[in-house]
């Protein structure tokens, strides 16, 4: 048995980088940048004013009040072309380029215009009401990086950079196989020994963020068709996520069929609840994971493995889910040996502080109640943990 941790490892150590694809704009949002994106020119692009106005020179004004002649107007999307000289002011909106010669704006407010004369009222200060070329961002600063997932609120930057067109990773395949001669398709009703395949589902929901998924039909415990079904996915996937089958059970075959096809078997029992019999194994660059089949573990070893593993064959930066801290309300008693991962929900108390509510599990089972979790909380090996203590969590993104 490994820890957690050690498992990461295998991910990152036997995870290949997929290449980068080039896609639009709008159909980025959820990829992950092959590249560094840098700004193509200065924010502000021109010296910006910041109200309406009237550009002027400070050294003018200085005896403010003071009368000017207005040699014409600077708009937003058309500057004033000609030089502010002593004695002048430019009419000037916010938004518009400031003139060359003025060297600051007054606001429309402390101003009074008739026909081509303006008085300043007041002195203005150097730089006064002006946004500075490039203040915001220098032409070929890096804005986001390789690495990010794109949000939806990273749009604007870059199409305010002109990349109508994107370098991110490839979205890698994946392929859905479900295992057990229990298993049957959720449009039939199940006999009296029979259950319906909520795995597939769940996983294909939750991998579709990341990955282009493919469900394929449920395979009985049969050593036979379960090998030949993986051989033919593993050949034409990046990565394949089976469930079930994984114990030690007379009927358990995914193991003994990775070892018959010449996988790879990188682990096969971590020191986590739920989910220790977890198998991550490779058969020729094709990633797979095998997740013990009760729909809370499967929930549970998907967000911490194969979500990892989608993410970094994409290069991500942080593949890993959101971590956070919050308060307990109910105390959680340990496992001895084992660390746990237990779905929980969140909500805030009167203090304003994160509290975690752990949902009532009466087995591994229970997916009812998963409907409702939010996150993990983790539970240290052998360490309980009491109401109202601090406790480690990870946000279900
Ligand atoms: P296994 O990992 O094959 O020992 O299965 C553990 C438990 O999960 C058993 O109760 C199975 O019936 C259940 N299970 C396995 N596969 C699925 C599936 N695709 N959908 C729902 N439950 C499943
Ligand atoms: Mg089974």
């Amino acid at each position: 048995m490994i820890p957690i941790s050690d498992a990461l490892n295998f991910l990152d150590r036997e995870t290949i980088a997929l290449p980068a694809d080039e896609i639009k704009l709008e159909a980025s949002v959820g990829r992950i940048l092959a590249e560094n994106v840098r700004a193509d020119l200065d924010l502000p692009p021109f010296d910006r004013s910041q109200m309406d106005g009237f550009a002027v020179r400070v050294e003018d004004v200085r005896d403010a009040p003071v009368d000017l002649e207005i040699i014409g107007e600077s708009v937003a999307g058309k500057g004033f072309g000609g030089e502010v000289n002593s004695g002048e002011a430019v009419r000037i909106m916010t938004g518009a380029p400031v003139p060359s010669g003025a060297d600051s704006v007054q606001m429309v407010e402390l101003t009074e215009s008739d026909g081509d004369k303006v008085t300043i009222k007041n002195a203005a200060k150097p730089e006064q009401n002006i946004v500075p070329r490039a203040a915001e961002v220098k032409a070929g600063t890096v804005v986001l990086e390789k690495g990010e997932i794109i949000t939806k609120n990273m749009i604007a930057t870059l199409a305010s950079f002109g990349y109508y067109k994107i370098n991110v990773s490839k979205r890698p395949c994946v392929k859905i196989l479900a295992t057990g001669s229990e298993i049957v398709d959720i449009s039939e009703k199940p006999a009296e020994d029979q259950i319906r395949n909520s795995n597939s589902w769940m996983i294909a929901e939750f991998a579709k963020k990341y990955a282009d998924v493919e469900m394929l039909p449920i395979i009985r415990d049969d050593l036979e068709s379960l090998k030949s079904a993986i051989r033919e996915a593993a050949s034409s996937c990046d990565c394949l996520i089976i469930s079930g089958g994984v114990s030690v059970g007379d009927y358990d075959f995914t193991k003994p069929a990775l070892r018959e096809l010449g996988a790879e078997i990188f682990f096969e029992k971590v020191s986590l609840k739920p989910g220790k019999p977890t198998v991550f194994a490779k058969l020729g660059e094709t990633l797979i994971f095998g997740l013990p089949g009760n729909p809370v573990s499967v929930a549970v070893t998907f967000y911490v493995f194969a979500r990892t593993a989608l993410l970094r064959m994409q290069g991500a930066k942080f593949p890993e889910l959101n971590r956070g801290f919050a308060k307990l309300l109910h105390p959680i008693k340990s496992t001895k040996g084992r660390d746990a991962l237990l779905p929980a929900s969140f909500s805030t108390d009167s203090a304003g502080h994160l509290t975690i509510e752990t949902l009532r599990f009466s087995g591994s089972s229970n997916f009812i109640t998963f409907a409702r979790a939010e996150g993990l909380v983790f539970v240290p090996a052998g360490v309980d943990l009491n109401a109202g203590e601090v406790a480690e969590i990870y946000f279900f993104d």
